[in-house]
């Protein structure tokens, strides 16, 4: 069983520091020339940044004290915005080194020289992040998917005992809808196909979250025709 689940790790991590690092790079950035199904998964995603950064800012953090982990950052795109927001520490963390390093060069120039010195990028996977390495929030966002429900159950485990008071993290509901849109193959179409999409109960994870100690505080869902991610806010 650890075979497998590490075999799983090398295959992300191998996907997002070749393919799947040009594909992601380009669908998380504006500029970039992106077809159809990109540009449709590019506005799902954006809208979940968008609706994880209402819940942070409803919450009315004390940023000048809060610290925050972004935990399979990509190159940014929910961490820039929250380092934006002056937190006292943010780390940005990545199990592909691709993604770190493009995650700093956008840091390095959208935030202010301050905001960047009180930030840091490791490259990581999110279980081998020390349980005594503890954040105010800690935010694992689209990363879920990328895992069978066993494995994500051990990750939001693992992410409960390095978050203090919040943990806020999104993955793709096992609706009939999409268990049979999956069976067609209608999203995550071309090379994202090298790595697989798991999707998860809705249920399940609620479950794994009090079993943690967690109160589900808030959830957000964004739907388009290609991209699909359920938002939950756990409070302690
Ligand atoms: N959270 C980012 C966002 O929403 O913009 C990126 C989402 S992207 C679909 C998934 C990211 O999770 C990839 O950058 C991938 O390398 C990273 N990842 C996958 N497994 C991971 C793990 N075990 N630990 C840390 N990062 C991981």
């Amino acid at each position: 069983l650890l075979c497998r689940k590490l075999d799983d790790k090398q295959v992300v991590t191998d996907y997002f520091n070749t393919t799947g690092f040009e594909r992601w790079r380009r669908i998380y950035s504006d500029s970039e020339q992106v077809n159809r199904v990109q540009r449709d998964i590019r506005l799902g995603h954006a809208e979940t940044v968008h609706k994880v950064l209402g819940m942070l800012d409803a919450a009315s953090v004390d940023w000048a004290t809060h610290t925050v982990l972004d935990v399979g950052c990509g190159v940014g795109s929910l961490a820039i915005p929250i380092a934006q927001r002056n937190p006292r520490y943010l780390l940005a963390c990545d199990i592909s080194t691709a993604m770190t390093t493009e995650a700093r060069t956008r840091a390095e120039q959208l935030l202010t020289a301050d905001q960047f010195a009180r930030c840091a990028f490791r490259t990581a996977d999110l279980e081998s992040i020390p349980e005594t390495e503890r954040f105010d929030t800690v935010c694992c966002i689209d990363v879920l998917i990328h895992y069978p429900t066993a494995q994500a159950a051990d990750m939001i485990d693992h992410l409960s005992k390095i978050a203090r008071q919040r943990l806020i993290l999104s993955f793709a509901p096992r609706t009939l809808y999409y268990v049979l849109l999956k069976r067609i193959g209608d999203f995550f179409p071309g090379p994202s196909k090298a790595t697989r999409a798991y999707l998860h109960s809705e249920k399940e994870i609620r479950e794994t979250l009090e079993r943690n100690g967690w109160r589900v505080q808030s959830s957000a869902f964004t739907a388009t025709r290609f991209y699909f991610s359920k938002v939950l806010e756990a409070i302690r």
